[in-house]
């Protein structure tokens, strides 16, 4: 079982976190080993809600750059595609 080291230090501030929640899953589309996670908070409630909107912010940006990649691979197979379909 693998598992999910939780922050315990704010990567902000320093100061240690506080243990939230502790849950289980299978990853994504519930395959592959159960990770348990852990979910820790800052003390200071105002330097959470910074990190919170960091990590979406993050997270935003990855679901971006993930979705542009996929506009690519599309865009090259169907390339493809028309120039075999020009070949044959
Ligand atoms: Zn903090």
């Amino acid at each position: 079982m693998q598992k999910v080291q939780a922050f315990s230090i704010c990567i902000r501030c320093g100061k240690t976190r506080i243990f939230l929640k502790r849950w289980k899953d299978r990853g994504e589309r519930n395959k592959g080993t159960v990770i348990s996670h852990e979910e820790s908070i800052c003390p200071d409630k105002e330097c959470q809600k910074i990190v919170d909107e960091k990590f979406q912010e993050m997270r935003d940006r990855r679901t971006q750059t993930e979705e542009r990649k996929k506009a690519v691979i599309l865009e090259r197979s169907l390339t493809k595609k028309s120039k075999l379909a020009l070949v044959s």
